[in-house]
């Protein structure tokens, strides 16, 4: 959906970090006109400048408190590892029936960090836009990274259903597809589908940087044969991906576990050259892609700047 609303869904809305996913967010606001007012808040007055001068938003502080006076949407796109503080330092300003939502990668974590601070008559509705691009930061976003992937909401048991409501049209708004699922559920499906990726090509493009120089001069020549995409995952936010193995703790070791295990059994599979067991796992894999490309999840997001997904 991208018409412009008569009348906007939001009075005013308060963005608690102007970074990739909540700089993409504004566009869609103001592309279909869904707030009245958009207040950004962020650490540094440099962010805050740099989105002010995209025309991303109406008002700017660094403080969460102000950004959130009279809001009656809050969306907290900061690294996981803020939530604490920003979650702290709003809660008194809240009004009631505002609903606070937000977009991290990980949810358990977030109803346990969130919810103590705020008050009666605050919805908490959390989320996850899952869209992204290894780049971060207000010129990183583009109104159209959401478009067709999927937002998992999971709003805690006995959650106002019209709060809940209103979280779902707006991400419909920037076109992508809603699935409601358990927060604990979300983070399993999340470190096997995200977080284990993301340590695999971490630590393999970190392994080819540990080689003697001959031979590691040798990997960046030769990336195309797969290591370039490795590479391109393993450039995200060092701070975010920092939060998200911190705060997803327990479903990515439980993940990593079980990858170790297969990743041994296919180890001892090539030492005693089994072939067959090679390519037995190898054709299963591949028919996890085709699934993948029915699912229409295989093509990246479309961007003025880049093609990254
Ligand atoms: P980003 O581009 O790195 O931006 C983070 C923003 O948070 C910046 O504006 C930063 O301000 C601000 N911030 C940091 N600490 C803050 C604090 N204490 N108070 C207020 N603002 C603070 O991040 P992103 O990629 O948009 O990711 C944001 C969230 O979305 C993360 O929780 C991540 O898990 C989730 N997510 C990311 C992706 C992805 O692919 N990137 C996809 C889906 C979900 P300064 O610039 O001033 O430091």
């Amino acid at each position: 959906m991208s018409e412009k609303a008569t009348s906007p869904m939001f009075a005013r809305v308060a963005l608690i970090g102007i970074g990739l996913i909540n700089s993409s967010l504004a566009r869609v606001l103001r592309r279909d006109g869904l707030a009245g007012h958009i207040a950004i808040c962020a650490r540094t007055r440099a962010t805050l400048d740099k989105a002010m001068a995209l025309g991303l938003a109406d008002s700017a502080t660094i403080d969460p408190g102000v950004a959130v006076q009279d809001a009656d949407l809050v969306v907290i796109g900061t690294p996981l590892g803020a939530y604490a503080d920003v979650a702290q330092n709003m809660a008194s300003n809240l009004k009631a029936g505002c609903i606070v939502t937000d977009v991290g990668s990980v949810k358990e974590a977030v109803i346990r960090t969130v919810a103590p601070h705020l008050p009666q008559g605050v919805h908490l509705v959390p989320a996850h836009p899952v869209a992204g691009t290894e780049h971060s930061g207000p010129e990183a976003g583009f109104a159209e990274l959401f478009e067709n992937r999927w937002c998992i909401i999971t709003p805690p048991a006995g959650t106002d259903p019209a709060a809940v409501e209103r979280v779902v049209e707006l991400w419909r708004h920037a076109g992508m597809k809603i699935q409601m699922m358990e927060a604990e559920r979300h983070d399993k499906v999340l470190a096997i589908t995200s977080h284990v990726p993301h340590l695999i090509a971490y630590t393999i493009v970190g392994t080819a940087t540990d080689l003697e120089g001959d031979l590691r001069d040798e990997v960046i020549k030769f990336s195309a044969g797969g290591f370039r995409d490795f590479t391109r995952i393993a450039a995200s936010d060092p701070t975010m991906w920092r939060d998200i193995f911190l705060t997803n703790k327990e479903a990515v070791l439980e993940m990593l576990g079980r990858f170790s295990e297969d990743l041994i059994a296919l180890r001892r599979a090539i030492r005693r050259d089994e072939g067959q067991t090679l390519y037995d796992v190898f054709s299963r894999t591949r028919q996890i892609r085709r699934g993948v490309i029915d699912a229409q999840q295989h093509i990246p997001p479309k961007s003025p700047k880049n093609n990254a997904g």
